[in-house]
Order: C-alpha cells, then structure tokens, then sequence
C-alpha cells in the first residue's frame, strides 16, 4: 500500500489537511485513538475565518459577541453587534472534517499509532498488530508531543504549559467570555469563562491545577458543580524545522499556536493551505514561507508572552486603565481583529494618547510589541 501523502494525527488540522488535500492526492491519516474529540480545548474559534474556511456549521454550541476583562480590581466589557467567535465541539468538529475527507477519498486507520519511519515507511501500530506503511510524503499533525517532530529530530526552544479545563454548571451571560488577568491567582496566564449556554460554562487556565482552583473560588464556581475536568499542554515557541526532506509538522506538531491566547486550530488550518500548495507545486521546501502570516503571529505572539511574563499586577491594572478608556475600547470595537493580534496592537498603538500613556506604563511594552 502505497500512498501520496500520510497524515500522522487526525485532530482537527490533520483531518482538515487531509480534507485539502484528498481531490489531489491519495492521502491516509493515522489517528492514535478510536473516536474523535476528547482533547483540552475551549474550541473558541474566530468567528470569520470559521465560515472563510468552510468549517462545520453542526460543530457550532455558541456564537460569542463579546468580551469582560477583568483584572483584580477593574473590569470593562467590549461588546460587537454579530459575533466574533464561535464555541465548538471538538468531537464533532473533528469527525465531520474525517468524515468531509473520507467523502473526497481520504483512507482512515483509526486506533492507529505512528511509532517511527523504517526504510522510509511508516511503522504503526493497530491493536497489537505491526504495519508498515509507504507514502511520498509524511505530514506529522500529532500534535503538541509530536512523535514525528522527533522522528525527524525537530528542535525546539519552546516554553511548554499545562492547560486545565472544567465545565462547570452555573449562571453565565450566553454570548459573553470572561477573560480575567490577575497575577495573584495565576501568573502564568490568564483565565477564561467560555459559556456553552446560560447555564454550563468551560472555565480554565494555563500553569497549574492550584491557581485553576483560587480562580473557581473567586469566581465563586462550586468545584461540586463541575461536571467534566481535562488537562493538555501547549507549547509557545518554535519547533523546527517545519518540513525536513519529505516530511512536513504541522499544527500543535509544529507549534503553530498563539502565544498570546493558546489558540492554535486556526493557524494550522492556515497552514494546511500553505502546506497544500507547496505540495501541488511540488515544492514542498515552500511550505514555510506560505505560513508568514502565522510566524509573524507566532513572532509578535511571544513577544507579547515576554512583556506579560515581566509586568507586575500593578503594571496589568495601569494597563487596564488605558484599555478600559472610551477611546481604547471604541478601537477594540471596531478594530479588534480575533485571528490578527498585530493588526489590533497597532490599532491601538496607533491612538497618540492611548500609544503615550502605555509608553508612561513601560516603554518597554511598546518597544516589544512594535
Ligand atoms: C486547555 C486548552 C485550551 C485550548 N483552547 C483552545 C481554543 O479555545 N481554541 C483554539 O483554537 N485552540 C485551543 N487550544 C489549542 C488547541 O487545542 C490546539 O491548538 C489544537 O488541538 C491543535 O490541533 P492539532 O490537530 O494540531 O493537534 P491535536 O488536536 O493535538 O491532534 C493531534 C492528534 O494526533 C493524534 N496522535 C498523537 N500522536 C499520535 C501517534 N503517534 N500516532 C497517531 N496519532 C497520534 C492524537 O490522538 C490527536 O488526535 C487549547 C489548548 C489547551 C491545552
């Protein structure tokens, strides 16, 4: 069995490269587990480029318009009239894009594990049997541990993180995240409430279990009221190289993840497109450049980590007073793009008063971020 292309992950962005790519070439993907989903993740994805990349209408649980910020002692809301992000199933997610490639021909081998390339096939795994697999091109979509990143002896500077999430069962404003920043319960990261509905909201945060727990008690969520509890990792940094002879990462395999957020589903579907082209033009050494747009996230992304890694909470409540100003926040409103963090910085670095005041806070802050 010899195949153009084998996908070795089918998370979302494995299964949709293989969705890409699947009219164009005989592609297989490899996924480790028996079912989809399952993973950590809020599934807060940017509501404009969940409908520019066709992804499934029925994976959609919420449409979220706005956002609260909340630090320890100030709050103030940013508010859209149609929403900006969208608040998926992962599970569902995942398998309609299987099943939207299996449709086009993609081959699937489910409870499948990679565990190394051996005169260049794949060896893998399936229920205590051996395979051996051949492919003109190898794609590691598995994710943050990435075993193929390692097959291919991929380096990597990257800070990696634990991630917690529950849902929890209380009351929440149905179209609004909460995003709390406050050093004294976590100064890792910050925290989020993702509602589902009124009633059940994804709370969770980067760093450790304790500073989830304070959050949950100073939120005033019952630990008692949490009905499902997952745990991941993400890594912000770079893993390369991205493509080594014929064989490519992508997705949480190649770190394509936002520093600032930990929002990776998106950029590597960006990717997926830059990864499809290169390979139709039998160019895959091009892989890289088609992915600027998300390096220069990536780049400002860490960026943004190493100025928020050095404030104080004091320093996060001057800010707060600048981002919660009239001016500040009708930028925000306007300008805020949910995929584009350098886009939005500038548009508020752009405002004389709210680029001078910052610059009152920590010179060092506009320094990194411009
Ligand atoms: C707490 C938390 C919250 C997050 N919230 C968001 C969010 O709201 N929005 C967002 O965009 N991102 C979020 N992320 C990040 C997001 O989960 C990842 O960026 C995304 O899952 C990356 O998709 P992927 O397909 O590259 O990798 P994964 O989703 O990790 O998928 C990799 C797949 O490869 C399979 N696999 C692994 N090893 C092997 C092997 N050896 N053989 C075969 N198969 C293998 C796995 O089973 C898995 O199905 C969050 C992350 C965390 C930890």
């Amino acid at each position: 069995m010899k195949y153009d292309v084998l996908i070795i992950g089918g998370g979302p962005v494995g299964n949709y490269l293989a969705s890409l790519l699947a009219r164009d070439f005989s592609v297989a993907v490899v996924e480790r587990k028996g079912s989809f989903g399952g993973k950590a993740c809020t599934g807060i994805i940017g509501a404009a480029n969940y409908e520019r990349l066709g992804l499934p209408e029925e994976a959609v649980l919420n449409r979220l318009r706005g956002a609260a910020f909340y630090s320890r002692i100030q709050s103030f809301e940013i508010e859209r009239k149609t929403p900006q992000a969208y608040l998926v199933d992962r599970k569902v997610l995942e398998k309609s894009l299987a099943e939207r490639a299996v449709r086009r021909g993609a081959e699937y081998y489910m409870a499948t594990t990679f565990q190394g390339f051996k005169n260049g096939k794949a060896v893998l795994q399936h229920l205590g049997e051996r395979l051996e697999v051949e492919a003109d091109f190898y794609v590691g979509a598995d994710g943050v541990s990435s075993t193929v990143a390692k097959a291919i002896g991929a380096k990597t500077n990257a800070e990696f993180l634990s991630g917690y999430e529950v849902e929890v069962v209380g009351d929440f404003k149905k179209d609004f995240v909460e995003v709390w920043v406050n050093k004294d319960l976590n100064g890792d990261f910050f925290m989020w409430v993702a509602p589902v509905n009124e009633e059940l909201a994804r709370v969770g945060t980067l760093g450790s279990i304790e500073a989830l727990n304070r959050f949950l008690r100073v939120r005033m969520l019952r630990p008692t009221s949490i009905v499902e509890f997952k745990a991941g990792s993400v890594g912000f940094g770079w893993r390369k190289p991205w493509v080594r002879g014929n064989v490519a990462l992508i997705g949480d395999a190649a770190l394509q993840i936002k520093p600032t957020t930990a929002g990776g589903i998106v950029y590597g579907m960006f990717c997926a497109h830059a990864l499809r082209r290169a390979l139709l033009d039998g160019r895959p050494g091009e892989y890289e450049r088609g992915c600027s747009f998300v390096k220069k996230q990536i780049s400002f992304g860490l960026r943004f980590r190493r100025v928020f890694k050095g404030m104080s909470q004091e320093d996060i409540e001057r800010v707060f007073e600048v981002l919660g100003t009239e001016e500040a926040r009708e930028v925000i409103e306007t300008q805020a793009d949910f995929d584009d963090h350098v886009k939005t910085a500038k548009a508020i670095l752009r405002r004389p008063k709210l680029l001078a005041k910052l610059i009152r806070i920590s010179p060092s802050i506009v320094r990194y971020l411009v």
